[in-house]
């Protein structure tokens, strides 16, 4: 059993947008409310797979993995109650996914341990780069520097007893990763899904993905291009992320098929 958290429902922005009157930033209604774009896997505590230490170096069981460290994690842990993180799964840097790195010493305190994190060639580059004072340290250092192990991710993996698929996508022309766990897959940030990703996708059954609004978008699935995806597959139920103030909850969800609905921050998935 694993229980998914969307800690994070909104597109970079997040909504309400600063400034912006629109019904939707206006909203009376909590899933108007949309922080950036993460979620939390919590893996039911089980029998430990000897193949994680060997694997990920990582000496401890993993029983809550968190995707991406928005700009609003602080938040979103105070908000779920997120008391343990044992590994961090990056689908790629845009600001909207990484700026909230710092957040993590909080759980380095708690846990008194780095935390492994996971990400692709490119992701890792980048996370080096952008946060140089983390990797490549100052002297004096404050109130601490996250600590974090870097893992590359060079195909599927376990992770607290479970295998994590990674699931290759485009974000425009920008390579990122989706993560597949047995029949539930989390794609943000992509509006194209090479062909070899659908076969890494046959049999998902729940699914979290990148709606952005309805107007077509560079870089991200339209509502109607997310819902062919979602028919294209067969998933049985389906909830759209990363949403602009375009989308309102209870309207939009109206318009969707039947088990297609909009994610909104704090929706809890159970999944067999
Ligand atoms: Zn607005
Ligand atoms: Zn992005
Ligand atoms: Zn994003």
């Amino acid at each position: 059993m694993i229980r998914i958290t969307v800690l994070g429902s909104g597109t970079s922005h997040g909504v309400p947008a600063v400034g912006c009157d629109c019904d939707v930033c206006r909203s009376s209604d909590p899933r108007d409310r949309r922080t950036r774009p993460s979620i939390l896997i919590e893996i039911a505590a089980g029998p430990q797979d000897p193949a994680d230490m060997r694997e990920s170096a990582f000496a401890g069981a993993v029983r809550s993995i968190l995707v991406d460290t928005s700009t609003d994690l602080r938040m979103q842990a105070l908000a779920n109650d997120v008391r343990r993180v044992d590994a961090i799964l990056f689908t790629h840097t845009h600001a909207d996914h990484v700026f909230g790195i710092d957040e993590v010493r909080r759980y380095n305190q708690m846990q008194k341990t780095a935390i492994p994190c996971f990400a692709d060639a490119d992701t890792l580059a980048n996370l080096r780069r952008m946060f140089s004072y983390i990797f490549e340290p100052p002297k004096q250092v404050g109130g601490g520097l996250p600590q974090l192990t870097l893992f590359r991710i060079a195909g599927p993996f376990s992770l607290g007893g479970v295998e994590v698929v990674p699931v290759p996508l485009f974000h425009g022309t920008l390579p990122v990763l989706g993560f597949r766990i047995g029949s539930f897959a989390y794609l943000t940030d992509c509006n194209r899904i090479p062909d070899q990703s659908w076969t890494l996708l046959q049999g998902v059954q729940t699914i979290i993905l990148d709606a952005l609004r309805h107007k077509p978008h560079s870089t991200h699935f339209s509502l109607s291009e997310a819902t062919a995806v979602v028919a294209r597959l067969g998933a049985t139920r389906a909830y759209f992320t990363h949403i602009c103030h375009d989308l309102g909850h209870a309207a939009t969800c109206a318009s969707l098929p039947p088990g297609v609905e909009l994610a909104y921050d704090g929706l809890v998935l159970e999944i067999a």
